[in-house]
């Protein structure tokens, strides 16, 4: 499979899977959507593309699609901004995932398929009202499609090196949040 093909597989095993029964940002005024990104993403507005995701996300009007070049010194990343009402049904997968995230721990990082985990994404911190504790709000079936979500992605190197990259960079994160709890 393709890596596009694998994100519209990863899309179909979260459907319509959302962190709580309710519309979550009914809690923070979609918080995350008006988030002004990290370090990876050059804080601008918007979210990184997973590996084969820019042209789905072109395609959707309201996406503005563009390549950024993280301050790690990787290759240039897929990084999409909303510029029009968002058509949830086509969002991309970063959006569908959080505030959970994929983390390899770094002694994992150069086998072709590492063990992952599933964590709260330690960027949420601050932002996310459903960033409490070790993630007990969050369904345990939203966890499960994130996890299953991951285990097509992993498919292809690009989703893993992709992954790897992003793990990287929730180190420093994670070292000032001390929080590295599997869900
Ligand atoms: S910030 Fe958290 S609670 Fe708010 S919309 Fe995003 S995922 Fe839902
Ligand atoms: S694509 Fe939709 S869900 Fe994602 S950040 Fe933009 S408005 Fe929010």
């Amino acid at each position: 499979m393709t890596d596009t093909e694998l994100i519209k597989a990863a899309r179909r095993v979260l459907a319509d899977l959302t962190p709580i029964p309710a519309d979550c940002g009914e809690l923070c005024g979609r918080a995350c959507c008006v988030d002004e990104g990290s370090e990876l993403d050059s804080s601008e507005r918007g979210m990184l593309l997973f590996p084969g995701e820019a042209r789905l996300a072109s395609r959707t009007g309201f996406l503005h699609v563009s390549r950024i070049s993280p301050s790690d010194c990787g290759p240039s990343l897929g990084f999409a901004e909303c510029r029009r009402r968002c058509i949830r049904h086509s969002r991309p997968l970063s959006c569908r995932i959080f505030p959970l995230v994929c983390y390899v721990r770094p002694e994992h990082r150069t086998l072709s398929r590492p063990p992952f985990e599933i964590i709260l994404d330690p960027r949420a911190r601050g932002l996310c009202p459903l960033y409490v504790g070790k993630g007990e709000n969050i369904t345990k079936e939203f966890r499960n499609g994130v996890r299953r979500a991951y285990a097509i992605l992993f498919r292809s190197p690009r989703q893993v090196r992709f992954a790897c990259r992003l793990s990287a960079v929730l180190d420093d994160y994670l070292e000032f949040t001390n929080d590295q709890t599997e869900l």
